[in-house]
């Protein structure tokens, strides 16, 4: 099968690192096209998988954006379809992997005659997008789409309730490589002694700086924690929330926690450093849609709490295999993270139980056959 994956981001955010991997099984005759360059157009040709920056003009529409904004991008988006329309003809399927994507797709798909289907990253709620663009991804995907691949059940629910055909969509988790995230003692005492985290109780917190990310949640909760409890923040604003980055900062400053508060910023050798962590913790204000970092923490056989929401619901049970608690209560999280620091026992069985269930659940190879028999049965080429 011959895919067309197309994808609006020039930054690797969680529905591109996915896109890495689905796309892997069919690089010897497919194309990911971009809508802008960056560091995951290199991360792809590093991992030799065929790459093509189909524009390097911003798309000046957002998840806020209402119908004349959006109207105005569609005469600018005129180049890029063309173009996509042009390569779709060599290709059997077209596979949308974000909304802008989804829109120069549904598009693509009509004029070229290809099938389209959609993966569906996001929660479509008003929480996450405007009145306007949640109508247009819903009718795009609904008129144009032979099949929406969700990435839990938080967003098919969401996708069905904001009017959504059930018929077109199913259920794929993210898939992982359970391998990559085993590391060895001697790596992680050589890390740790980088980054003069030796003898210290270590949060770690893995996500592009957001607000919605909630990283201001556990700079608020290490201020009640013991003071041998260190966070380090991994991963930058790739969308462009500075404010919030300096805001940050400031919380730091004014509470007191410059030594124990470390902003790595963007890595990408996340397995390492959540090796060298006691605890990774996830604060999403908002449902997350999936949460990978979730999955990588459990890979890595670290013990993990993740705000009570969304697709963090399917991923943990509370006591079971890692930690729940309420989004946005930085007590809650204070406490659970003190109960990691005092009965390291309990946490490391419960973090060793996870670590079999996720290799299981999320084995990339498995989730790769999914899509792979999906596409084949649901999609008419
Ligand atoms: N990540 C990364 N480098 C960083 C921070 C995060 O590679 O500095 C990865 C992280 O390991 C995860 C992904 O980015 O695989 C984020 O995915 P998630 O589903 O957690 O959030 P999203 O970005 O999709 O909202």
């Amino acid at each position: 099968m011959r895919i067309l994956f197309l994808d609006q981001s020039g930054k690797p955010g969680g529905a591109e690192l996915c896109l890495m991997d689905i796309a892997k099984p069919y690089s010897d005759r497919s194309l990911i096209g971009l809508f802008a360059d960056g560091s995951f157009k290199d991360l792809l040709q590093q991992n030799h998988l065929p790459v093509e920056v189909l524009t390097t003009q911003k798309i000046k529409v957002s998840k806020e954006s209402n119908f004349s904004q959006g109207f105005k991008s569609l005469r600018q988006l005129l180049p890029l379809i063309t173009k996509v329309i042009k390569r779709a003809r060599k290709y059997d399927l077209i596979y949308a992997n974000t909304q802008k994507a989804l829109v120069v797709g549904s598009i693509a798909s009509f004029f070229a005659r290809r099938p389209l289907v959609y993966h569906l990253h996001d929660i479509l709620s008003k929480e996450h997008f405007s009145q306007t663009n949640l109508r247009i991804a819903i009718n795009l995907a609904n008129r144009f789409a032979s099949l929406v691949i969700a990435n839990s059940q938080a967003s098919q629910i969401a996708f069905i309730k904001a009017g959504g055909n059930p018929d077109i969509i199913e259920i794929v988790y993210n898939g992982f490589e359970p391998k990559l995230y085993q590391k060895s003692e001697s790596d992680i005492k050589q890390l740790k002694q980088q980054l003069e985290l030796e003898g210290k109780f270590v949060v770690g917190h893995f996500s592009r700086l957001a607000p919605w990310k909630g990283q201001h949640i556990l700079i608020a909760a290490l201020a009640q924690c013991p003071p041998d409890v260190t966070a380090i923040l991994v991963g930058d604003a790739l969308f462009g929330e500075q404010d919030y980055v300096k805001k940050l900062h400031q919380q730091v400053a004014e509470l007191g926690l410059e030594n124990r508060v470390k902003f790595l910023g963007f890595r990408s050798n996340i397995p390492q450093l959540m090796a060298a962590c006691d605890l990774i913790a996830h604060t999403s204000t908002a449902p997350e849609p999936f949460g990978r970092v979730i999955v990588e923490a459990m890979l890595c056989r670290k013990p993990v709490v993740a705000a009570k929401a969304g697709g963090a619901m399917e991923l943990v049970e509370h006591g079971m295999n890692g930690f729940l608690v309420t989004p946005g209560e930085p007590q809650e999280l204070a406490q659970v993270i003190t109960t990691c620091l005092q009965e390291p026992e309990i946490t490391a069985t419960m973090a060793s139980n996870a670590r079999n269930t996720a290799s299981q659940r999320f084995d990339m190879t498995t989730i790769n056959q999914q899509i792979n028999l999906l596409l084949s049965e649901k999609v008419n080429i």
